[in-house]
């Protein structure tokens, strides 16, 4: 587990590497990777951290509107989804948004757009969560099952939406199904 040496020798190679925007990548890179472990692992307060520490050292190194700041604050709003902390996600994804329509890449807009409906869905809003969805409809849209293997960015027309509440949208009914077991939920007739 992610014990407190460990944490002190992470953050001890982040300040070494001074403030070079290179080197702040290619740490950030591998310090990405660790909170992506940390979450699979389901020590979200680990990942946080992780997260947190990149944002700093981003932050501080790279221009505002990097796209590698926008995985972060994806990242970090994605763990507190899972953590249930909303505000706290709708606090990073936000901003992630609002980077990506910038700098893009597009589809990583999609995916924080998603995640960002995923939190309304979770507050009850489901009109909310199919606005922000469709938001930059038709052509940028994902498939709303976060384990989808197909195509990340792709159009409405190739998407099917839950008959139900109509707010969420997916490649194929094997997506929805796997999906369902968040979404029943909050699922409910619109
Ligand atoms: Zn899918
Ligand atoms: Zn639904």
């Amino acid at each position: 587990m992610f014990d407190a040496l460990s944490d002190l020798n992470v953050f001890t190679s982040i300040t070494a590497v001074g403030s070079g925007g290179a080197d702040a990548l290619s740490e950030g890179l591998s310090c990405n990777q660790e909170a992506l472990r940390l979450t699979d692992l389901g020590d979200y307060i680990g990942a946080e951290r992780q997260h947190k520490r990149v944002i700093q050292v981003k932050e501080s190194s790279l221009p505002k509107y990097h796209t590698s700041i926008g995985i972060s604050y994806n990242g970090l709003g994605e763990v507190y989804i899972l953590m249930n902390r909303l505000d706290n996600a709708e606090h990073y994804l936000l901003p992630a948004i609002e980077l990506r329509k910038t700098n893009g890449p597009i589809m990583d807009l999609a995916i924080s757009r998603d995640n960002l409906g995923k939190v309304y869905e979770m507050r009850g809003d489901l009109a909310k969560a199919r606005e922000i969805r469709l938001q930059d409809a038709p052509n940028n849209m994902c498939c709303s099952n976060y384990t989808c293997t197909g195509i990340m960015q792709v159009p409405l027309s190739r998407l099917s939406r839950c008959g139900k509440c109509k707010s969420i949208f997916y490649c194929s009914q094997k997506c929805q199904s796997v999906d369902w077991k968040r979404h029943k939920k909050y699922c409910r007739q619109q």
